[in-house]
């Protein structure tokens, strides 16, 4: 439908993930008239739960909460959903670590627990200042002269937190993430019944607001004109952008290149459910680190009832990315599982994919700041353009999480509603 006269509204807020919805939310709360466009037809972006007919779950993007993710707990508490607690530290008897096609128990490597502690404490020497603004972690590791089995497992331990190998990390941004953590409290909750009731619940206070499967165009920044794909015009004092930064330099052909260049995670994810949890009869936990494009397994049912398991496995960085790609990687993936678990094949179900790079409404997993690219950015992460304002994950120190997505969101409309 194509309109002469935009309808005007306070703002228009452009990406119903949690980013948005917070920020929604909080300005209609404000008294402000809203409308929230979303290009698919569902919300919660990259929060995106899967439910099995047994009424088990998996997380296609976003799972785990860390203890010190404050805002996705109140949320949650909010919302009446509660939390699972779970331990989240790798536990060095249940995980194999998987080698040259040979799945070993962690503990029995004895060159880890060394070199892992060489690493923490490698990692806990960096501090998020402008110093350490140049360089990657790949110069972090070269120093620590590592066994091979500690490399894999420290190489696995950065493509799963980042989604990109260790040299396209800057020291930087691992640095400001690091800083975040909290011993101890690192994955210790998924919302029961699945992560995506969060989004559900903010969008249920938003009703008619949230328009689905309404994708944008183009913005103007200076004018507020945000251009629908049917060719429908809105224009608004305030336009959100809470979308990742990908999808963004495609709808604002004036972005700043500094934002434009932020480095964006690649890869996905692969759930499969299995009838029995097999991986305990080997008294093990499910978790395996290997050095196949395949990566790192866990079950995502640890916290879940039912005789039933699902493990998932996290696809990343370019070799993972390949993998989640390709249309025969569930049963390429449930095979290597049967290699490490014999007798899975025969129980394995259902399988989920998701393919985060290849989705055009998110283009990547999350945002990882290369080297040099994180203070670059942060000016034009946070001042206004012309009537267009910023928020997503990547616009907050907690980038990369749904606390990050939460906070920017907040963050803007508190700027907003202040005037
Ligand atoms: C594989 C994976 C694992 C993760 N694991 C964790 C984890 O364990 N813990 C954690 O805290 N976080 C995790 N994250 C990160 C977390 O999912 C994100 O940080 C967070 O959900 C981002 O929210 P957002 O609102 O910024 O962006 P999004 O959720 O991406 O929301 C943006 C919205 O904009 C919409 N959109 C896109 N293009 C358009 C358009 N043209 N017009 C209108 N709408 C559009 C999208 O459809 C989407 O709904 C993970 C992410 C992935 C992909």
């Amino acid at each position: 439908m194509a309109t002469t006269h935009p309808s005007t509204v306070d703002a228009v807020v452009i990406g119903a993930g949690l980013a948005g919805l917070r920020a929604a939310a909080d300005l209609v709360a404000s008294g402000a008239q809203v409308v929230v466009l979303e290009a698919r037809d569902r919300v919660g972006g990259r929060v995106f739960s899967h439910r099995f007919t047994d009424g088990q779950t998996c997380e296609r993007g976003a799972e785990f909460i860390d203890g010190s993710h404050v805002e996705v707990l109140a949320l949650a508490a909010e919302l009446g959903l509660p939390v699972s607690e779970r331990g989240g530290d790798l536990d060095p008897h249940g995980t194999l670590v998987d080698a040259g096609g040979r799945a070993v128990p962690m503990q029995l490597h004895a060159s880890l627990a060394g070199d892992l502690a060489g690493w923490t404490a490698a990692l806990a020497a960096l501090m998020p200042t402008d110093e350490y603004e140049a360089g990657s972690l790949a110069d972090l590791i070269g120093p620590l002269g590592l066994s091979a089995v500690s490399r894999l497992v420290v190489g696995r331990d950065i493509r799963t937190e980042f989604m990109l190998p260790p040299e396209a990390v800057g020291r930087r941004f691992a640095a400001e993430v690091q800083s975040r953590r909290v011993a101890g409290e690192r994955e210790r909750h998924r919302v029961v019944g699945g992560n995506d009731q969060l989004a559900i619940g903010l969008a249920a206070r938003l009703g008619s607001r949230v328009r689905l499967s309404t994708p944008v165009r183009s913005i103007v920044a200076d004018s507020g004109l945000v251009t629908l794909a049917d060719g429908e015009v809105l224009a608004a004092a305030a336009v959100i952008a809470a979308v990742p930064l990908p999808v963004l330099t495609r709808l604002w052909p004036a972005v700043p290149g500094e934002l434009g260049s932020v480095g964006y995670g690649v890869g996905g994810k692969i759930s499969a459910q299995f009838g029995r949890r097999i991986w305990r009869d080997y008294s093990r936990n499910g978790t395996v680190l290997s050095d196949r494009s395949w990566g790192h397994l866990w079950e995502t049912t640890d916290d879940q009832p039912g005789d039933a398991g699902v493990l998932t496995s996290l696809l990343s960085s370019y070799d993972g990315a390949d993998f989640v790609a390709l249309p025969e990687a569930p049963d390429r993936l449930v095979h290597e599982i049967d290699r490490i678990f014999p007798g899975a094949k025969g129980l394995a179900g259902e399988r989920v994919v998701t393919d985060w790079t290849n989705d055009p409404c998110s283009l990547g997993t999350y945002s990882c700041f290369g080297p040099g690219q994180w203070l670059a950015a942060q000016t034009a992460l946070h001042v206004v353009h012309g009537r267009l304002w910023l928020a997503g994950e990547h616009a907050d120190g907690f980038a990369g999480f749904m606390e990050g997505a939460l906070r920017s969101g907040a963050r803007v409309a508190a700027k907003i509603a202040a005037g």
